[in-house]
Formats: C-alpha cells, structure tokens, sequence
C-alpha cells in the first residue's frame, strides 16, 4: 500500500505549491528530491562533458553516465548495455529507429499500427509509409476502447512493421502487447515489433525479452525522472543493422576525408553532447520507482482511477463519459462532460488549483474515431490520493451547475 502522504514529503512542489492537486501525470510527472538532487548535483560537483576528459570529474561524469546505462538494462530486462540508447524522449526514440529500418523497407512492404497510438507513434511510420510507398494499415478499436480481436487481419507476409504502444495515453487501455507479438511473429516471423512504452514504464514492470519485441521506447520525465531524457532499446542483432540518425561527434571511431567508421554500439545512435545531468539522475528515477514497488504504484493509480470512475457514474447521471475501458488496469482517465468544452472544464478546474490536461492528447486520429474534437484527461499517480478526487468531483459539480 502506498503512503501518499509520506510520498507527498519527496516531491518539493507540493511545499512549494501547497494548494496543487496535480492529475497530469501522463503528460509529465513531478520530480522526487533525488532525482532533482542528481541533477543539481552533476551541475554542482563534477559538470565536465563525458567521454573526453583524462581528469577526474570528467570521469567521474563518463561512470555516472554509464551507471545509468547499466540501471536502464536491468530496470527493462535488456541483454546488454549496448542496447539501450539514450535520447530526448520517446518521439525522438521513434523517430530514431524509424529512421534506422527506412532504407530496408521497399515500395508495397507493411506498415501496422493503431488508431489508439499518440502522435508520436503514427506520424513517423504514416510519413515513412508516404515517402516509400508502404502500405500504412490501422488496427481500429472495439466499443469499449480495446483493439479490434480480429486485428490479426491487418498482418500479412507483406508486413514489414508493427508499431505499437503498450498503454494508451487517452483510453487507460492496457494492450496484450505480449501475447499480440507472439501471434504476429507466428503469422510472420520477419515483422519487427517496436512498442511505445511511454506509459508503461512508470507503473508496469516491463521486461523486453519476455514481450518479444524488436524495440521499445520511453521518456525518463513521465516516470518521475528529468526532462530531456529518452531511451531507445533495440535487440542487438537489429541495432547492429540500422543506420545512424546522426552523425557528427562520439559517435565515430574514426574519420578521414574520404571515409568515416562509426563507432561500436550503443555510442553510434548518441552523435554530439548528450543530456548527461538527466541520464545520470534518471537512474535516481528508476531507483524511487522500485522502492516504492512497481506493483505497488500500479495497483494505487488503478485504485485511483476506478474510485474516480466510480464517483462519476454515481454523482453525474450521465452527463460526464468516462471514455475508454471500464475496467481500466491503468491511472489514465479521459472523459467529456455533456454540453461544456474540455478546455473549459480545465480552465475551471485550474481555479480550483487542479491540473487536468484537455485537447485531443497527441491523439487526433483516436478523437476523431471516437467522434469528438477533444476531452479533458485526469491522470493519477503515486502523490494522488481519495482527497484529491474529492475535490475534483466537487469542482466538476460546480462547472456542471455553471452550464446547465
Ligand atoms: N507515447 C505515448 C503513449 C505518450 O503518452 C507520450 C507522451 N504523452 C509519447 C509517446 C511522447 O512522449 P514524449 O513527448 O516524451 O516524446
């Protein structure tokens, strides 16, 4: 069980900002003392660039920066550190190895993805698929808000690619991403799977070669870690074929005017300076998620989630729709409240200090399928408590009586 007050005490904003009720996590989430303790530290004590430096604090730099390296392994169950790359976030990831797979792919090969996929996650793939003539297949959703069953449909011998995400960042929807890759690689063993994990990490233990994937993909700063931080992993066989997404400095082995030999794994992905305070204090990240307990947060933000849902149905006869699954295994919570505009219910709930986020969330074609411009989306976490939905559905009284 979670101590919300005690875990209140780690996060500085909720001393800073006394008042906040912050229900955004999906879109960022706060940052615990150590992790900004890290930062602050790096910057402090030992801010030298990596690699470079004979002298003590850029090695000292270059050991942090690789600890985190090898802390990211273990957190997602890599093989080995020369599989993960550090990026800015998951779209940078994506785009990454997006870049990475163009040139294998030829004119009439597959791609896969979903209509419940972030922006991040479809516009990369619709793009390459215009540029290279692929054909771009969506696998839709049911009423509920899970994948279509029949989504096998849209795997052929032809497909090239399926690009996933693991939990939707507007449904809640957790996708079976594990036992959908089984069933791909038996229909067609050549597909590669990336899955974007931006919203898994921070509550699902994940471990990449039990899923089966090719790839996955996420940003340090949803899971408690800093900004500016991402990480790409990819299966070595796979990475040791793909083409860098940039070049320039640290990712050589050598350079004359005519050739360039690219360095070994993973540095041949990480051209120039990269994030190093944020690399480094996001294994600070990494190892507050696991003393709190990854079951342990996931089950809380669930309880959160369905406490919330629960008081909608009861108190609101209808008029607000909570949108995807209703048993939701995740802390993710879009809904529409009849007759008032989301950025309307955000606006008014920001005056009661609660933070919601309202808009189509990075998921245009998921709002469009469902038929609405936008939503407002209540997201909880680790700091949130009863209390806090309390106040929020207090606050989404008074709107709805503002309106009616
Ligand atoms: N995928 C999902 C499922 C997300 O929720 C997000 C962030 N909302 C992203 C990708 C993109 O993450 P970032 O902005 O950190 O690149």
């Amino acid at each position: 069980m979670i101590n919300v007050d005690i875990i209140k005490k780690d996060f500085p904003i909720f001393q800073n900002t006394k008042e906040l009720i912050y229900l955004d996590s999906t879109a960022t989430a706060l940052k615990p003392n150590s992790v900004i303790d890290a930062l602050s530290g790096y910057y402090s004590r030992y801010s030298a660039n990596i690699f470079r430096g004979v002298y003590d604090i850029s090695e000292h730099a270059t050991k942090e920066y690789e600890e985190t390296r090898s802390v990211v392994k273990d957190f997602i169950h890599a093989r080995s550190e020369s599989e993960i790359i550090f990026t800015r976030n998951t779209t940078e990831s994506i785009n990454l190895f997006v870049n990475g797979v163009d040139n294998k792919l030829n004119r009439g090969d597959g791609i896969v993805t979903t209509i419940m996929e972030h922006h991040s996650n479809f516009v990369p793939w619709q793009q390459l698929a215009k540029k290279r003539n692929l054909v771009f297949k969506i696998i839709d959703i049911d009423e509920e808000g899970n994948l279509q069953k029949d989504w096998s449909v849209h795997v052929t011998k032809k497909t090239k690619i399926l690009a996933l995400s693991f939990v939707s960042n507007v449904l809640g929807t957790i996708n079976p991403v594990k036992e959908i890759i089984k069933q791909v690689k038996k229909i067609n063993p050549h597909v590669v799977v990336l899955v974007d994990g931006a919203q898994a990490v921070p509550a699902i233990k994940v471990d990449v070669q039990d899923l089966g994937c090719d790839a996955f993909a996420f940003s340090g700063h949803k899971m408690v870690g800093p900004t500016g931080v991402g990480v790409l992993w990819v299966k070595k066989e796979l990475l040791e074929t793909l083409t860098p997404y940039q070049y320039g400095g640290e990712m050589i082995r050598s350079v004359t005017a005519e050739e360039t030999v690219f360095a070994d794994l993973p540095h041949r992905f990480e051209a120039g300076t990269p994030h190093i305070a944020g690399v480094i204090a996001l294994k600070h990240a990494i190892f507050y998620l696991q003393k709190i307990g990854l079951q342990n947060i996931c089950d809380h933000e669930v309880r959160m989630a369905h406490y919330f849902c629960k008081k909608l149905e009861e108190e609101f006869e209808g008029k607000i729709t909570v949108i995807g699954p209703k048993n939701r295994k995740s802390g993710v919570v879009a809904f529409t409240v009849k007759g008032v505009h989301a950025h309307d219910v955000a606006q008014l709930l920001n005056e009661d200090n609660i933070a919601v986020r309202a808009g189509h969330h990075c998921a245009m074609p998921l709002h469009e399928r469902l038929g609405i411009e936008a939503s407002v989306r209540a997201s909880f976490y680790i700091y949130n408590s009863k209390e806090d939905i309390e106040k929020l559905i207090f606050s989404l009284k008074k709107i709805r009586k503002i309106f009616a």
